[in-house]
């Protein structure tokens, strides 16, 4: 029997479909959205509420061995946030770094119903599945790690392209994994022996390659794929005054090997990586430089990572900058290692209002939100944990919905961050429809995932109601209000079921895992198997044979054919 329900009356911003606060009713068959539905169906009333596409969530820590170290690392951070137990759903811990379970539910209770883990080791990736496995509701998928991978750098020093291309497809297919990610290309490697890349021409040690080489060759080999979405770099030098100059620099690194129909490169966490400065004492934000060169070109699409002040843990598979966060905070760190060739460091961190580094950091994420314009091309985010909880996203809504909000947090930052920043000057408040497409919309598209962001006939009903009547509220002057309906969704729909209602969770189905399922030439993937396994033994602790997860071992797996060009 087919399941129907009817959303009616809801002000709807779907800004895919150029719908942007329009009554309409939604019609819902079988998990997707339809044109109509028989009388029988169930019908939720959204009269003066507003209504979008379930949230999409492009970066966020949710899953895997490093994430785990961090709940081993911090008890105290289970003890402080407690989820109860109730009817439908089990009890769970953590504020910073929640048990799987009691992460499903949060998103789903912000009305976010997609999240992709941007991190993954290759070796550790059936960890990160069985995590995201046990993780309810929401979809995901997961970006494995291939920035220092020595295969990756000896092709791409070699010149050997469709190789590269071929042996990226074998790792995705491996490890069921969904992008390329970057994590300080070269650096992390260079790091290993002792060593910091300080430019992009600077080559890593032992390997004859610079990130330039590293960044531009993975970006044709995205191409060469046709993967969904674009290479996801986190830069060098994250974390050190000047760096927004690599920023810029990495972003023009690929500006020719753009083309009309989507960026070529995402940049992720700009906020760590849009310090402007000579040191800690002359920081300043280089958000305004790095939005101008965003608005100048299109070939690049950004996330804030933004900082939410108070406690959070900081994780991040770039190794050596956690090392030095952990002697510049004294906070306790741990370091894990695989295969010497990837990792992650994990530190506590308390982000401070007094604090002058931490309100310049605040304020960047927020400058770079305001100050881009085109909201197709910058996606919200905290890269939780390290900017703050995801759990705080209705915080960020609101400073960029309301100058009143924002006015009201300068108002407590330290004196000199608030005299150098550019963030008290600028008015642009965000609309609910902007909201919905840096929120929804736009991860979705740059994710490449045809069937969420919107809520177009044939798209996911996944959906999210919110207590804010666009018609009768003065919005930007009641931010308070505004937080209140984003923490909790009237209703959160997930493939046309009811998981979240006020609050409280009424279901918990299990999303699907989505990965690449990327096809190179027989030829081309044989003698990459016969190259491959012959050094493998010789490189690693750990044989080939581990790397590859069957569909079977993941609960709900959805493979996207990708046709490669080589
Ligand atoms: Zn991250």
């Amino acid at each position: 029997m087919s399941k129907e329900l009817v959303v009616v009356n809801g002000t709807v911003f779907d800004p895919m479909n150029d719908i942007a606060g329009e009554k309409l009713d939604l019609f819902i068959r079988d998990g997707k959205i339809v044109s109509s539905v028989s009388k029988k169906a169930r019908t939720i009333n959204a009269s003066g509420q507003t209504v979008m596409p379930g949230g999409v969530d492009l970066h966020s820590h949710i899953a895997g061995s490093k994430v785990n170290s961090g709940r081993l690392l911090r008890p105290e951070d289970h003890r402080k946030d407690i989820e109860f137990r109730t009817r439908k759903t089990h009890s769970g811990v953590g504020y910073s770094i929640p048990s799987t379970r009691t992460t499903g539910y949060r998103y789903a209770r912000m009305g976010y119903t997609t999240v992709f883990e941007p991190a993954t080791p290759p070796l550790k990736t059936r960890h990160t599945h069985e995590e995201l496995d046990s993780t309810p509701i929401i979809d995901k998928g997961c970006f494995p790690l291939l920035g220092n991978n020595w295969f990756v750098m000896e092709y791409l020093r070699d010149g050997k392209m469709e190789e590269c291309a071929a042996y990226v497809a074998w790792m995705l297919k491996a490890t069921k994994g969904y992008a390329i990610k970057i994590v300080d290309p070269g650096g992390v490697e260079a790091w290993g022996w002792g060593k910091f890349l300080r430019y992009l021409d600077d080559p890593v040690v032992h390997f004859g390659i610079t990130p330039r080489e590293i960044v531009r060759g993975l970006c044709k080999v995205n191409r060469m794929l046709n993967l969904p979405h674009p290479i996801h770099v986190h830069t060098n030098n994250l974390g050190n005054p000047g760096n927004y100059l690599t920023t810029i620099e990495t972003m023009d690194a690929v500006r020719d090997l753009a083309n009309e129909k989507r960026p070529a490169i995402h940049i992720t966490h700009v906020q760590f990586t849009g310090f402007a400065g000579s040191s800690w004492l002359n920081l300043r934000s280089g958000a305004p430089e790095i939005a101008d060169y965003v608005n100048k070109h299109r070939h690049v699409s950004v996330d804030l990572g933004q900082v939410i002040f108070g406690d959070t843990t900081t994780m991040t598979a770039d190794g050596p900058f956690q090392y030095f966060l952990h002697k510049l905070s004294g906070n306790k760190w741990v370091n894990m290692d695989v295969e010497a060739e990837t990792g992650s460091g994990i530190v506590p961190f308390e982000y401070k209002r007094g604090n002058y580094v931490n309100a310049i950091q605040w304020g960047i994420g927020l400058e770079l939100a305001l100050l881009v314009d085109d909201p197709w091309r910058v996606f919200m985010t905290t890269d939780h944990p390290n900017g703050g909880p995801f759990a705080s996203y209705p915080k960020v809504i609101a400073w960029l919905m309301s100058r009143k909000a924002r006015e009201k947090t300068i108002s407590k930052i330290n004196r000199m961050a608030k005299k150098r920043l550019t963030l008290p000057s600028i008015e642009r408040e965000y609309t609910l429809e902007e909201i919905s497409t840096i929120t929804r919309a736009a991860p979705a598209k740059s994710l490449g995932l045809a069937d969420k962001g919107h809520l177009g006939v044939g798209a996911d009903a996944d959906i999210a109601i919110y207590n804010i009547d666009p018609a009768r509220n003065d919005l930007e002057r009641e931010p308070i209000r505004l937080r209140r309906a984003f923490r909790e969704a009237s209703f959160t729909i997930k493939d046309g079921k009811i998981v979240s209602k006020e609050g409280q969770i009424t279901a918990t189905p299990y999303g699907q895992t989505f990965h690449i399922e990327s096809v190179v030439s027989s030829n081309l993937e044989s003698s990459l198997l016969k190259d491959i396994s012959s050094r493998f033994r010789d490189y690693y602790t750990i044989e080939i044979e581990n790397y590859p997860i069957a569909e079977s071992f993941i609960r709900n797996p959805s493979g996207i054919p990708c046709e490669a060009e080589v």
